[in-house]
């Protein structure tokens, strides 16, 4: 007898008929043997129609009803689930984030877990019933009702696999698994039997969907084995695995590409020590994430500067740097949206040379312009235009002979 987590996502469980064939597949699973705890998400696109009803309403939107109105889309998925398990006579009770004893920061929007008091969860298992998860939320100490920022179901569902101590966490999708690129890019893409916990958080990092950041972080750091596979052919999918337990490491496993990034340059910053400590730390004062950051050498005594953000934090990046612009000496901001990322993800680069080589002979040959380079160990990333960036995908799949 195996414990699951399984994880629906909006796909999984986009309508009526969407959420009766996931309750099948459980009632498959029970018959087998095997335990269930189900987490939920949103039914298909909800949670952007929430989205987009704040923006309609609203132009504070006070976070906490932000958090309130999202949190609802996952509850609609979990009852529902559990009346279609019901008419199959199984006893499934749905639990909020807050009724599973997930426990969180008060960072509204993006809260983190901090403790999962399972001892419901556990119960309803004990008496033989399914419990039914909403995703993507939870409870702060302060017993507000807070989420944990977009596709945070994956990390609900890693959460509880961690904790009720699982076999296995399957992320059910409406993909097979985790593909050499974005399938509805490039259609020869492969689907990868396994992929390291490294690897795929690169992958997550860098724009490739199929599991939200921090549920891999989570997963790694609590050893939680993870699949992902889909809710449309049920058949076996990707395994997220220790790094030393895949024989061959191909040299590029993936390719990722990211739109939403956006690029903003401090022009003419005076060479002198502690201005880019300024700035950054200014950044880090918001909460902003910087991605890459490029400081072109002087020659004249002033440099630019220029980093990438989430798209999402272009304003508050150029308020900040604008700010800092008098006391820095510097001459002036500039903000360009349309940037995308393109990353080639793989652990073999790690001993094979010649990586960088072939990705900018390849974008150079589609003659599409590099504006920005960064690397890790297992990593390459290039911002191009955004215009340029799924002509880049294919290029570089095709040259890595990922298909
Ligand atoms: P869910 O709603 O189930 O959480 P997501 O939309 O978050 O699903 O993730 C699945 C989608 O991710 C797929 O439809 C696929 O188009 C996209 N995707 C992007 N890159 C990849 C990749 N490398 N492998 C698999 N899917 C990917
Ligand atoms: N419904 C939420 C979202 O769309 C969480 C999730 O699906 O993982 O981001
Ligand atoms: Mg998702």
């Amino acid at each position: 007898m195996s414990l699951l987590v399984q994880k629906f996502g909006g796909t999984s469980v986009a309508d009526a008929d969407r959420i009766r064939a996931v309750a099948d597949h459980i009632e498959r699973n029970l018959r087998a043997g095997d335990q269930v705890v189900a987490v939920v998400s949103a039914m298909g696109k909800t949670t952007d129609q929430l989205v987009r009803l704040a923006d309609d309403v609203s132009s504070t939107q006070p976070r906490r009803e932000v958090d309130m109105l999202l949190s609802a889309g996952e509850r609609i998925t979990m009852a529902l689930l559990c009346m279609a398990l019901a008419d199959l006579g199984i006893a499934a009770t749905s639990f909020t984030g807050s009724q599973a004893g997930i426990i969180t920061d008060g960072a509204h929007t993006r809260a983190k877990i901090v403790e999962i008091k399972a001892d419901r969860l556990r119960a309803t298992l004990e008496s033989g019933g399914v419990p039914v998860v909403a995703g993507f939320q939870g409870m702060s100490t302060d017993r507000d009702v807070t989420t944990l920022g977009r596709g945070g179901s994956d990390t609900t569902a890693v959460a509880l696999a961690a904790a009720l101590d699982a076999d296995s966490c399957e992320i059910y999708t409406d993909v097979t698994g985790v593909f050499s690129t974005d399938p509805r890019i490039v259609p020869e893409a492969r689907k990868l039997p396994r992929v390291s916990y490294e690897e795929m958080l690169e992958v997550a990092a860098t724009g490739g969907r199929g599991l939200a950041l921090r549920s891999v972080e989570f997963a790694r750091n609590h050893h939680v084995p993870l699949h992902v596979r889909s809710s449309f052919t049920w058949e076996p999918g990707t395994l997220i695995v220790e790094e030393e337990t895949i024989m061959e490491q191909a040299v590029v496993t993936a390719i990722t590409h990211d739109e939403s990034e956006a690029k903003v340059t401090v022009l003419g910053v005076p060479d002198q020590p502690g201005l880019a400590a300024r700035l950054f730390r200014g950044l880090a004062d918001r909460g902003i994430s910087v991605d890459m950051i490029v400081q072109n050498t002087s020659t004249t005594g002033t440099t630019d500067i220029s980093f990438t953000v989430p798209g999402d934090d272009l304003a508050a990046s150029a308020d900040v740097a604008e700010s800092l612009v008098p006391s820095m000496g510097a001459t002036g901001v500039e903000t360009d949206d349309d940037v995308a990322r393109v990353s080639l993800v793989g652990a073999g680069m790690k001993t094979h040379p010649g990586v960088t080589a072939l990705t900018f002979e390849t974008l150079a040959n589609e003659g599409i312009n590099i504006g920005m380079i960064s690397t890790s160990p297992i990593r390459i990333s290039c911002v191009v235009r955004s215009a340029d960036a799924e002509r880049a995908v294919r290029a570089l799949h095709a040259a890595f002979e990922l298909a």
